[in-house]
């Protein structure tokens, strides 16, 4: 069911040729990437992993994820927002996860203090896989919403010109007009900017929060140069793209969250809207009722959102959780066990459930966890590129992604978009990983 016949596809010479001209023409648009050899230099760069030919994704589902974005945007702030359901949502979580617990910790404190900062800044990306069902129809299931350092906003846009020249050259003309233009950036940067504009002191800067790339923590002289140096600049926001991983955090770094988290600056995200993307609160969402709380007068918001859910399951201790470890144990492939953890790579598959259940299913441990359904897209074949990698032939899968920004002004909503879109695409092979976990690599849809 690929979209590109396999005719094509096992046309070796025509393949040869043409990740040529693809890899030429990913440096030549700019899909860049520095090297894992020096990843602090820019004098030896590569392209970005990607997908030699665009993957087939239904427009219908594609419309579906893009207009329920505006959705996904207000429940992540309303969530933020809601002391007593974040409170009771993570109650288990924190008596468990160090590090969902660090971060309800800075949140209490600032709860506890008052609020300092009426502005709030999101920008966010929530993720999909196409499930395939026994009846033959692909739903869309949305795999977790990102509420901090949502990446590759900025490098898809450039794609999507790279893969219609693939086609082009491949003589697929026709097809070119079924990719679309992409720059969720510029949408984020727009956020940025209205958030900027409202915080109103011409001085002010925007602080882009990065890491450190040898280590994955916060980058100390940054951090004390930007916010304590008494000839400093004045903090508007602060933009994480850092901060999602224990590993991020040094005792230096916890006490710096929190200082941010205090300070005047627009937090994007706040701890509030950081915790609300748990996949803790992911699953409390499912539960019956609990959309409702926050669209109390939009049932149809409701239904939209909850079309998008898959199966999601609490391990709390108690009779549903017992359900739940009884219900994997049994069909350890029907799902996955998500730890309270992003970035790819932590979450748990196959066999490895059932032993993990068992070490902790008696104690709190196991609320650490959720159980999430497993969405099977329909695989397709389709040639990854990585730089380094022998080219070959791949079943894969994908997962869209739809990246969502919005600025709020005390009670008012300043901005609420839908910013534009991400496919990534990995080999079957490989249950889990992002394309920084070097697993998945960058596509576009081809709307059928
Ligand atoms: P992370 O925060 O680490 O990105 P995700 O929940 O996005 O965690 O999971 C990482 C990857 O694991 C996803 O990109 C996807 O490939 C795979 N995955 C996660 N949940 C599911 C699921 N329910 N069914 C199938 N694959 C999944
Ligand atoms: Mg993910």
């Amino acid at each position: 069911m690929a979209s590109v016949p396999e005719h094509v596809l096992m046309n070796e010479a025509l393949i040869e040729d043409l990740q040529k001209v693809a890899k030429d023409t990913a440096l030549l648009h700019g899909v860049l990437m520095r090297t894992k050899e020096t990843p602090n230099s820019s004098e030896v760069v590569s392209y970005a992993p990607f997908t030699l030919f665009p993957s087939p994704v239904p427009r219908s589902l594609f419309e579906q994820a893009r207009q329920v974005q505006t959705h996904f945007n207000l429940l992540v702030d309303r969530i933020s927002q809601d002391a007593e359901f974040l409170e009771q949502a993570l109650a288990s979580t924190i008596k468990v996860d160090d590090f969902t617990a660090r971060l309800f910790n800075i949140y209490r404190q600032v709860i506890q203090e008052g609020c300092s900062q009426p502005i709030v800044l999101g920008l966010n990306r929530s993720d999909y896989m196409l499930d395939l069902g026994k009846d033959g129809n692909t739903s869309l299931k949305q795999i977790e919403i990102n509420t901090i350092a949502a990446s590759f906003g900025g490098i898809t846009s450039r794609t999507p010109d790279v893969h219609r020249h693939i086609l082009k050259v491949a003589g697929r003309v026709e097809e070119q007009k079924k990719i679309l233009d992409n720059n969720p950036a510029a949408g984020f940067a727009e956020a940025i900017a209205k958030a900027w504009e409202l915080y109103s002191s011409e001085r002010a800067v925007v602080m882009f929060l990065v890491e450190d790339v040898q280590q994955n923590i916060y980058d100390h002289r940054f951090v004390e140069n930007e916010l304590w140096s008494r000839d400093g600049k004045e903090v508007a926001i602060v933009y994480f793209r850092n901060g999602y991983m224990p590993q991020n955090y040094t005792e230096q770094g916890w006490e710096a969250r929190l200082m941010m988290e205090r300070s005047r600056a627009v937090k994007c995200p706040d701890i509030s809207t950081h915790l609300a993307g748990t996949k803790k609160v992911q699953q409390e969402l499912s539960q019956p009722g609990v959309l409702e709380r926050f669209f109390p007068d939009d049932p149809k918001a409701v239904a939209q959102i909850r079309a998008t859910f898959a199966g999601l399951y609490s391990l709390d201790m108690g009779e549903e959780g017992d359900r739940t470890v009884a219900m994997a144990i049994a069909n350890p492939d029907h799902f996955v066990l998500k730890p309270q953890r992003e970035g790819g790579g932590n979450n748990i598959y196959g066999e490895d459930i059932c032993q993990v259940l068992d070490s902790v299913k008696e104690n709190l441990e196991r609320s650490a966890y959720i159980l999430m359904d497993k969405i099977r897209p329909q695989p397709v074949r389709n040639y990854l590129l990585r730089s380094g990698s022998p080219l070959k032939l791949s079943t894969c899968l994908s997962e869209l992604g739809m990246f969502g920004a919005y600025v709020r002004q005390g009670k008012g909503m300043v901005l609420n978009e839908c910013t534009g879109h991400l496919l990534r695409t990995k080999s079957a092979e490989h249950s889990d990983g992002g394309v920084a976990a070097g697993v998945a690599v960058l596509d576009n849809p081809l709307l059928i």
